[in-house]
Formats: C-alpha cells, sequence, structure tokens
C-alpha cells in the first residue's frame, strides 16, 4: 500500500515565504532573495514528505501567491491591462493579485473569492473574447525538476481544466465551452512535457466535481478530458477530488481513462456508498482520502481501517490520501513549545498527518493490524476522555426555546425607533471595525506576551491608539465610530482567548489568501464566556467622543468557522455555545452605554455546503439561529449591525435578511451588480452598507470612483437603507493609503447626500 498527498502548506513553517514577499512587496528585498526564500520552502517541504516515506510527493503545489493564479497566467489567461503596465513576469503575476498603482499605472487587482467551502482564497481568473489561451509559462516543469535535482520524484500538480473553467469569470460573450479547444490543447502540450520530462504521474485537481453538476458541466468535463487524456502517453493520470463526494459524475469519471481517482472520504457523505454500490474500475488505483486535511484532530486508526477494509473488497490497488491538500493545516506541532503534551498528542498537523500515512501504511501492511504498535497506542490515545467539558453550559443550551431566537419588537419598528435616536444624516459612514495595525501597535502587543512591559503599559498603549484612532475619525468626518481592535491579533483568536473551553496554539498559522495567514484557535471543552471581552475598550472609547462608538464583536458562527471545531459533538451545539458566550457580551456592552453593536458574521457564507441539497439541514438551520441568539436580548433602541466579508449571498438573501440584523456592510467593490439586483428584487429589509472600496488592495479610490459605486447603489436600494462604508476592516492596510481613502469616501458621501437631498 501507498501514500500520497495532495500538496502541502507553501507559506513556511515560520512563515517565511510572507515576510519575505511583504519585503519584497515594499522593495526592501529584491525578486533573486525572494526567489531564494521559496526554493528553499520546496526543498523543506519535499524533503519532509520524502523523510516520511510518502510515495506520491507532489510538486506544483507551490505558489506565491495563489496555485488558481498561477494556472491562470500558465495558461496566458492575462488581461490585457496587466500586460499593460509592462512589468517583469514576477511582478505582472502581484500586480494581478494585488492590484498595482505605481509609475507603470493604476490597475486593480483580479476579483478574489473563497475555495470552496475553506477559509483559503483564490484570484478568479479572467477570460475575455480575445484571450488567447495557450501554455506560456514554465513554473510546473521547473518545480519538477528542481526537486529531481534533489533526488526527489515528484507527482506535479495542477488544477484542472474543467475546475479551472468554473470558476474563471468570462467578461465578454464567449463561455467556457468555447474555450474547450484551446484549454484541453494546452493541458495536452503540458503532458506532453511532462512525459518528454519523464514524469511518472500527474495530477488534476477537480474539486468542482464535488458540487452540484448539470448535464453541460459533466459533458463539458468529458469533453475536456476525452482530449486531454489522449494525449497522456506515459504519464499516468490521477484525477483528484476533495472537498465531498462525486455523486452526479461517479460513472463518466470512471469510464474515462484515468489512471487513479482520488476520493475524499472525510467530507465526502456519499464517498463510500458510490464505491460499494457501483464498484471501482480494478484497473485504476483508488487514492483513498482518509487523513483529514482539514482539522487538526489525530487519525482515528480503529475508523480509518474500517474504511480501507471496505474499500478493498470492491477495489484494486488503494493509495492511502489526505481528503485535500495540506494547505489547510499548520505546518508542524514542532513549533510549539507552550502546548502541554497532554493536549498536543492529540493533535496533527501537516508534518504529523505525513506520519499518520505512514503509521497507517505500516498498519495496513500488517499480517496483524490491531496488534500493530502504532495501532494500540492510537486506540489508546482516541479512548481517553477529553478534559474541559461543562455541564452547566451543556445545561444551557438544551434549556434553550423558540423565543430565545426572537428579538422584539420587530425590524421595522426598530428602524423607526433608531432613526429617531441616532439622528444620523442620510447615507451614513462608517468603518467595518479596524484600523491599521502598524508595527507600534504590533510591537506593544509582542512586548506585552513577552512580559517586557506591564498590563497597565500595555493597556496604556492601546488606549493612546483608540484616542488617536477616534480624533482622526472625528477630523475625518465619519458619523459612526469605531475603537480601531488595536487590542486585536485576529479577531477569531481574540475572542477565543477570553473563553472557557477555547485553546490557542503558538505558530499553527494557516494561509488565507496571499501573504496573509490566520492561527485558528482549537475548540476543546464546551465554550463559555470567561470574562467581558471588549468591554473596557468600547466604553472607554466611547468616552472620547459624542457620536455613536459601534461595540466589536465576532458572530458565532465565524468563530467557529474559523477555530479548529471539535468532531466529537456537532456544530450547532458547539455554535449555540459561543452564541450564549456573546450574547453575554452584547448584553454587558449595552448596559455599559454602547448603543450601536456590530457583531460580525465575514465567516458566514463561507462554510454555506457545497450541495444545495444540503444548505438548510446541515448549516443554515442552526447559523441564522445562533445570530439571532447573539442579539434577541437587547432593547429596540440599541442598534446591532453585523458584517459579512463576500457578497455572495444571493441565494441566500432571505436567510441574511432573516438574520434580523438591523444594519448589514459586506464587500462589493469587487464582485459585479448582481447582488444589488437581489437586494432589490427581495426587497431586503435590513438596512445596507456594500462596500464602496477594495480594501485588500493598497490602492486608493478617487472620489469619482466611489462617487459612481453610490450611485449604483441608489439605483437599487432605497437611500434611507444605504451605508457609506469600506468592504471590510482596515487592520491589513497602512495608514498611507488609509486615511485619503476615508477622506475620499467621507467627500463622495457628502457630495452624493447634496445631490439627493
Ligand atoms: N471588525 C473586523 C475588522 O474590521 C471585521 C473583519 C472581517 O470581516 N474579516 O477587522
Ligand atoms: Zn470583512
Amino acid at each position: 500500500m501507498k501514500t500520497s498527498i495532495i500538496g502541502y502548506p507553501r507559506i513556511g513553517s515560520l512563515r517565511e515565504l510572507k515576510f519575505a514577499s511583504e519585503k519584497y512587496f515594499r522593495n526592501e528585498i529584491t525578486a533573486d532573495s525572494l526567489l531564494a526564500t521559496a526554493k528553499n520552502i520546496r526543498l523543506e517541504n519535499w524533503t519532509v514528505q520524502n523523510s516520511n516515506g510518502i510515495d506520491f510527493i507532489p510538486s506544483n503545489d507551490f505558489s506565491f501567491y495563489d496555485n488558481m493564479l498561477d494556472t491562470a497566467v500558465l495558461l496566458n489567461a492575462v488581461p490585457e491591462r496587466y500586460k499593460a503596465l509592462d512589468l517583469s513576469a514576477l511582478d505582472t503575476y502581484f500586480a494581478m493579485a494585488r492590484g498595482y498603482q505605481g509609475k507603470s499605472g493604476d490597475v486593480k487587482a483580479l476579483a478574489m473569492k473563497k475555495w470552496f467551502n475553506t477559509n483559503y482564497h483564490y484570484m478568479v481568473p479572467e477570460i475575455d473574447d480575445n484571450t488567447e489561451i495557450k501554455l506560456t509559462g514554465k513554473k510546473p516543469f521547473d518545480e519538477f525538476l528542481e526537486a529531481q535535482k534533489n533526488g526527489i520524484k515528484t507527482k506535479p500538480v495542477i488544477i484542472g481544466a474543467f475546475t479551472f473553467l468554473k470558476l474563471a469569470r468570462f467578461t465578454g460573450n464567449k463561455t467556457a465551452t468555447d474555450f474547450v479547444d484551446s484549454v484541453s490543447a494546452a493541458y495536452c502540450e503540458y503532458l506532453e512535457i511532462f512525459n518528454a520530462l519523464g514524469a511518472e504521474w500527474a495530477e488534476f485537481d477537480e474539486p468542482f466535481l464535488v458540487t452540484d453538476l448539470s448535464a453541460e458541466d459533466i459533458s463539458l468535463f468529458v469533453s475536456l478530458y476525452k482530449k486531454i487524456l489522449s494525449t497522456k502517453g506515459n504519464v499516468k493520470i490521477l484525477l483528484q477530488t476533495y472537498f465531498g463526494d462525486v455523486r452526479d459524475c461517479f460513472n463518466e469519471i470512471c469510464g474515462l481513462d484515468f489512471d487513479g481517482i482520488g476520493v475524499d472520504f472525510v467530507e465526502g457523505k456519499k464517498s463510500l456508498e458510490l464505491v460499494t454500490e457501483n464498484g471501482f474500475p480494478k484497473n485504476k488505483m483508488l487514492f483513498a482520502g482518509v487523513v483529514n486535511g482539514k482539522n487538526i484532530w489525530r487519525n482515528h486508526y480503529g475508523k480509518t481501517l474500517i474504511t480501507v477494509s471496505e474499500l478493498k473488497k470492491h477495489c484494486g490497488e488503494i493509495v492511502l490520501n489526505t481528503s485535500c491538500s495540506l494547505l489547510h493545516v499548520p505546518y508542524t506541532l514542532k513549533n510549539e513549545s507552550k502546548l502541554p503534551d497532554s493536549v498536543k498528542k492529540h493533535f496533527a498537523y501537516a508534518e504529523e498527518k505525513l506520519s499518520e500515512l505512514a503509521e497507517l501504511k505500516k498498519i495496513l501492511s500488517s499480517e496483524q493490524s490491531l496488534e500493530t504498535a502504532e495501532y494500540i497506542a492510537n486506540s489508546a490515545l482516541c479512548s481517553e476522555p477529553r478534559s474541559g467539558l461543562n455541564e452547566a453550559v451543556r445545561e444551557k443550551v438544551a434549556a434553550l426555546s423558540e423565543k430565545d431566537f426572537v428579538r422584539l419588537p420587530e425590524f421595522a419598528e426598530r428602524e423607526k425607533i433608531q432613526k429617531k435616536r441616532f439622528d444620523l444624516p442620510l447615507l451614513p459612514t462608517t468603518t467595518i471595525g479596524s484600523f491599521p495595525q502598524t508595527s507600534e501597535v504590533r510591537a506593544n502587543r509582542a512586548a506585552f506576551r513577552k512580559g517586557e512591559i506591564s498590563e497597565a503599559q500595555y493597556e496604556d498603549f492601546n488606549k493612546k491608539q483608540i484616542a488617536d484612532c477616534v480624533a482622526l475619525q472625528e477630523k475625518i468626518g465619519l458619523d459612526v465610530l469605531v475603537h480601531g481592535e488595536f487590542e486585536r491579533n485576529d479577531m477569531v483568536e481574540y475572542f477565543g482567548e477570553c473563553l472557557d473551553g477555547y485553546i490557542f496554539t503558538e505558530k499553527a498559522w494557516v494561509q488565507s489568501y496571499g501573504t496573509r495567514c490566520v492561527k485558528p484557535p482549537v475548540v476543546w471543552g464546551d465554550i463559555s464566556r470567561a470574562k467581558p471581552m471588549t468591554v473596557k475598550w468600547s466604553k472607554y472609547a466611547q468616552s472620547l467622543t459624542d457620536k455613536p462608538m459601534k461595540g466589536m464583536l465576532t458572530g458565532p458562527v465565524t468563530i467557529l468557522n474559523w477555530s479548529f471545531p471539535r468532531e466529537d459533538i456537532s456544530l450547532k451545539e458547539s455554535a449555540f455555545q459561543i452564541a450564549l458566550a456573546i450574547r453575554e457580551e452584547v448584553l454587558d456592552l449595552e448596559e455599559n452605554g454602547i448603543s450601536i453593536i456590530q457583531v460580525d458574521e465575514a465567516a458566514l457564507r463561507e462554510k454555506l455546503p457545497l450541495r444545495k441539497s444540503d444548505w438548510k439541514s446541515d448549516y443554515l438551520d442552526w447559523a441564522i439561529p445562533a445570530f439571532r441568539l447573539v442579539h434577541s436580548g437587547v432593547k429596540p433602541e440599541t442598534q446591532i449591525h453585523t458584517h459579512m466579508c463576500y457578497s455572495e449571498f444571493a441565494d441566500i438573501i432571505k436567510e441574511i435578511d432573516d438574520m434580523d440584523a438591523d444594519v448589514i456592510t459586506f464587500e462589493a467593490s469587487r464582485s459585479d451588480l448582481t447582488i444589488l439586483d437581489v437586494l432589490k428584487e427581495n426587497n431586503f429589509r435590513t438596512e445596507v452598507g456594500p462596500g464602496v472600496y477594495d480594501i485588500h488592495s493598497p490602492r486608493v479610490p478617487t472620489v469619482d470612483e466611489i462617487k459612481s459605486a453610490l450611485h449604483k447603489m441608489l439605483d437599487r436600494i432605497p437611500k434611507e437603507k444605504l451605508w457609506v462604508n469600506p468592504d471590510c476592516g482596515l487592520k491589513t492596510r497602512g495608514n498611507a493609503e488609509t486615511i485619503p481613502s476615508l477622506e475620499n469616501l467621507v467627500r463622495a458621501a457628502d457630495e452624493v447626500r447634496n445631490e439627493i437631498k
């Protein structure tokens, strides 16, 4: 039995790539120096996989920013506006990723979207009628050769033609089917080159296959692969799927000339059933995704063995695989110096998952699987009782009834009461919460954590930041202010630290987009509020101004979605536990004079199941109530805001309205106008602040640009319901671009206000 992985994290075990890239962006290091850092990371990754005896080691899973962007560049899907900048290949690539504003021109970044149901984001390839798809780059070949030079034979991986076309945005009249010939020709050439280079296997990642597919989708897939597979030559082809099961196309993919098929047995609810009921072609290898690539708990070998032995009855050769790329878990437990062993022994990060694969291989290859030392140790570990359970919390959740989820009076009445109370101008301006986390802010926090300064010193510094931030907002002329979130590193980590039941890691970074990483906390036990979390900061900030100061919390669904969740209780149970804790904080803020409270549900959309049939039963039926539970106890005159990153909630628009917030802000600056149309068509009740500029890019929006965005919004949203704000928090930005951007925002709002009065 062999082992394989789909991809490895590439930001560097100590985030070396992040730091080098950011230095490069600031012109502090040369391109060569950045390339050298990247090369080291690749070598380290291959070496650790090799030393764990992984049989199928991927190459081309490395990326400077994102693999979808890499694929677009490889296929020459580079929009003219980036080519026209006439930059180096590397800088053109970064211009597509981050936008560019400088001597050579001014262009926005490509759109960015969540990668299926993960917190990773990909760059959306843009294809217009003139795009000439052809193989132009060398990255996959170079990386294959680079590994080979180091004595490591790899399996090159690339996003498959189908997923690429399904996720691309077509800006002209042509659609995916118009590109079947050129795209398949490019992938054919790709395979010809790998034939010449002597690759034994090539992997095509097709996660789009686990979504609801139409008949046209399936025929698109089949027509692409009939062509591509005709040139495979001596290279064996692995079709890799993940994040779910392939129920819509199982027979079609089994009928094509693939040499291996990768199936996800962790998230794929029907994967096992598909194989046992339909059988699996004996001449193909089944790459069985049995080690969870998304969570950090140790694999339960007993359960895995049951799955594999069932599969063995129906399949030929089985390869032990991860369920998806290990990109979604942190690097290695070796960097966790502070966690006690009693905790660490329950965790497996990327490196430990490699050894799990190795152990499983050993166990499964043994005649006496259940008597191997590895198996015995694992079953002992998995049967240990868990610490951190809290009966009182469970009882509270069990006692919840219908009325705990309903806020009264109903929306329209509250809206009137609040308009009167706040007396804000039309098109009120605000921000999403965080202000730039400057190096001083981070240094202050680091100094406090290391014990170099006292708590009082730490707090004084933050108070000074808050005071400056409030003064700045007043000077700019914003209407509803924020305290700036200087006390927070990452929003979820911050709340997790104030909640009992959470565990924190030290270096468990996971890439979110580009150079941005998050360090998800771990839901270890039952959750409750250990202490007030934000009250003192909000109260202090409000004391500095007569304008309303928004309290700033993160919602239960987002906290849960951005944590590593437990696997021994349901997500619903965990979400309600967290909701009760946040509810206490909301009421505490209200009692302390905070009149507007924002409860971010940045990640609500992100975990929507990939298949529509699962939306309600697996998710919305608990996610929306969890949010309502947080705010149902506040007074009518307290205004509840929420914020969601991404506006791709057109198809759950009713549920979003049903969260029953008073105001929602969301990202709209990088997406098309459809969401605004959808708001209009559905008579969206909640007041809205669709972001008027993109904070993921350092460029400063002009007043005219913002005004034109507002005009488009006003065509579709009643002026009484429209708010003006950036599309997300500002913490990743610098003051240099933030201040002029906000000044332009306020000016634009002001000018439009005068036009519509
Ligand atoms: N209030 C948070 C902030 O401004 C929201 C962040 C987010 O939506 N990701 O940073
Ligand atoms: Zn956001």
